[in-house]
Parts: structure tokens; sequence; C-alpha cells
């Protein structure tokens, strides 16, 4: 996936003489197609074989792409565009897609994860068919990133064929944005599902770090989520490949954390302010979230409270814009005449949708007293 454009929103709320900030930055959005490059010769989809693809009993399961707890160290954030128009709109109607995006993008939280090392598995057994390695690992943020990485947009990936599953002849899987130097296989690889491919990575054109998954059926673009023969459009009748079902989430918690600057939406995919632990002497206190798949009029509550109990803020706000991925942030500037107090400090998230909480998380942070001297 890619950055198309540098819009950014923010708006700050000076409240209470000044001491406390709230602040919202939706991301640029997202629009354009991408992981294609690896495709080359793939392209021989016509309308017969459009309609020769149906579900049936041969028709192959596939896992998920990457070794992680989904919902918990990972999540999809985008999913397959199912409106042939320029519009985009993916299968549950909603909009964590763009337009002719092909496949399912697992993402983790952070570039700290990344450099951790999470692990890219193959989605069924099958021969690896083309690889490519070597391409840098710089995420997509404007368009110069974009011209950069011309002609290498899947980054570093993995082609498998699937012809060697019992009757699954015709099936291919492709995995993009890999690590720089994490390949593990080459062309005529026998695979397992599960072999390892590689690492998560953020090569290509890609603005976070995620693997992205896409399916074809003799060259034609399948989305796992709905299967074989579906009408385009969302809601239509599915008949999901995945081996076990995979939930359609698309609004979550991506990180939430304690930061004595404002943090931006780069920093936050960096892995930056992840503290627990922050000296009492801090310029600034701030609580942070950053969230996928926001829509106009979700609200949004932000309490932080010291550690006596006091509510330093209790805000409630209302999203003004729909945005794939976003952030916020609220807080205290330090001030001498009455200075942080030291102890644990607590902090709550809520996103709520009409009568559903979509989102609610708590952190702690302690504020660590200075030595006495
Ligand atoms: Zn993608």
């Amino acid at each position: 996936m890619r950055i198309s454009n540098a819009r950014k929103y923010g708006a700050a709320f000076f409240l209470s003489l000044g001491l406390i900030v709230l602040v919202s930055c939706w991301s640029p959005e997202v629009t354009q197609t991408a992981e294609s490059s690896l495709q080359q010769a793939q392209t021989l989809a016509t309308g017969m074989t459009q309609q020769l693809i149906t579900q049936t009993p041969q028709t192959p399961r596939f896992g998920q792409p990457i070794d992680c707890q989904l919902g918990q160290d990972c999540f999809i954030l985008l999913y397959p565009d199912r409106d042939p128009s320029p519009n985009a709109v993916d299968f549950g109607c909603g909009r964590q897609t763009y337009d002719d995006h092909q496949g399912t993008d697992f993402a983790i939280p952070d570039e700290q994860a990344m450099a951790r090392g999470v692990p890219v598995i193959a989605s069924q057994a099958g021969t690896v068919l083309r690889v490519r390695d070597g391409v840098v690992d710089q995420r997509v943020a404007n368009e110069a990133d974009k011209t950069a990485v011309t002609g290498t947009e899947c980054g570093n990936g993995v082609v498998i064929d699937h012809g060697s599953i019992p009757q699954g002849t015709g099936w291919e899987t492709q995995y993009c944005h890999l690590r720089q130097g994490s390949i593990q296989v080459k062309p005529g690889d026998q695979v397992e599902k599960g072999t390892v491919l590689g690492l998560v990575g953020a090569s290509g054109l890609a603005s976070f770090p995620h693997v992205h998954l896409t399916l074809r059926y003799n060259g034609q673009v399948i989305d796992p989520f709905v299967g074989p023969g579906a009408t385009a459009g969302c809601n239509v009748t599915r008949h999901p490949i995945w081996e076990k079902p995979l939930a359609y989430i698309p609004t979550g918690l991506i990180r939430a954390g304690f930061s004595t600057q404002p943090p931006t939406m780069d920093e936050l995919w960096q892995g930056k302010f992840n503290e627990t632990i922050l000296p009492e002497n801090s310029p600034a206190l701030l609580f942070w979230v950053q969230v996928y798949g926001v829509l106009t009029g979700d609200k949004m509550i932000f309490n932080l409270d010291d550690p006596q109990g006091n509510k330093v803020v209790n805000n409630e706000t209302f999203v003004n814009e729909s945005s794939k991925t976003w952030m916020a942030y609220v807080g205290k500037r330090n001030n001498p005449q009455q200075p942080f107090t030291p102890g644990t400090w607590n902090a709550e998230y809520q996103l709520i949708r009409g009568d559903r909480t979509l989102v609610k998380t708590q952190r702690q942070l302690i504020l660590k007293a200075e030595k006495s001297n």
C-alpha cells in the first residue's frame, strides 16, 4: 500500500488555561495499487476463466501468511478492493482498502517488532516460483518515495505455485514487502504450509510494516474472504478460502503509550514512545493512541488520572473525517508552580460507534521521582 498525498489535518484545543492539549492527526490517505510487480505474466485472466472459477470441494484452503496472533501482536489493516470502478470497498462494505488493492495486508505494530523479526510463512504447500530480495526497507511517505520504488512495488517478495496441492492446480500466492536480506527460499524449493519464507518488512510500496498476500487462480486475483466465483462488490455470498475463519475487524488499536512531546505518525510506526517509566521533570506528559479504521462521527473518550486519582484529562471528542490510520494525544505540560506528581498515572482510551465500544484500552505510566541530594 502507499500514501498518495500529503494531506494532514491537525486540530489543537487548549483547555483549562492551556494546560491540556488534544491534537488529532489523520494520516495521509491511501489511494493506489501496489504490489503487482512480481505478477509478470500472470495476467491471463479473461472473462471466460472468470466464469469458470467456482468454489469446489477441491478448492484449497490457505493459512495466514504471518506467524503471529491476530488481534494481539498483528492485525489486518487492509483488504482486497472489491469495487471494479475507481472507487474502493472491502468485502465487509468498509473502507479498509484502496482502488485495485489486490491482497490482504497483515500488519505488525511498528518497526521495533519488525527488527525483532516476525516470520512470513507459506499459506499452503507448494513450489517456489519467483523470489526477489535486496530492496531496502523504507516506508513510503510521499510522492518521491513512491517514484523511487517504481518497478519494485512488491519489494522483497516470494511467489509460490500451489499446483502440487492435490486437485488444487492453478493456485498461486504472492508475499510482498519482506525485510531486506530475510528471504530464506529460492525458486524450485518445495515448501510446506508454514515454512518460513522470510521476515515481515517494509520494502517496496509499503507505508507501514506488513506482509501483503495476494491469491491468484489461473492468473486471476481471488479475494480469500469471499472465495472464487463471487460477484463484485461487498456483502455478496461468501465462501472464504481461509483454513480457519479470519474475523473482519475494520477498526482497532495499533498502539498506545506515553510521550513527553507530540508524536508524529512516522515516529509511531518507528516504534518510538513506548516508555512506561519517565522522569517527573519531563516537560510534558502526553497519552497517545494510534488506531486504524476510524469513521466520521466516531466518539472518543480520553482519560488521564494522576497518582492521587485526580482527573487531569477527561475529554470526549468526535472524529471529523474517516481515515484508515489515525492518531491522537492528550496531556499536560509540566508547570514549575505545580509540578507533576510522581507515582503511577493511569490513562484510558475508548473508541465508540453508536452503542458499540470498538476499542477500549488502558495504560499505566510511572513518573519517577528525582533523587534528592
Ligand atoms: Zn497490500
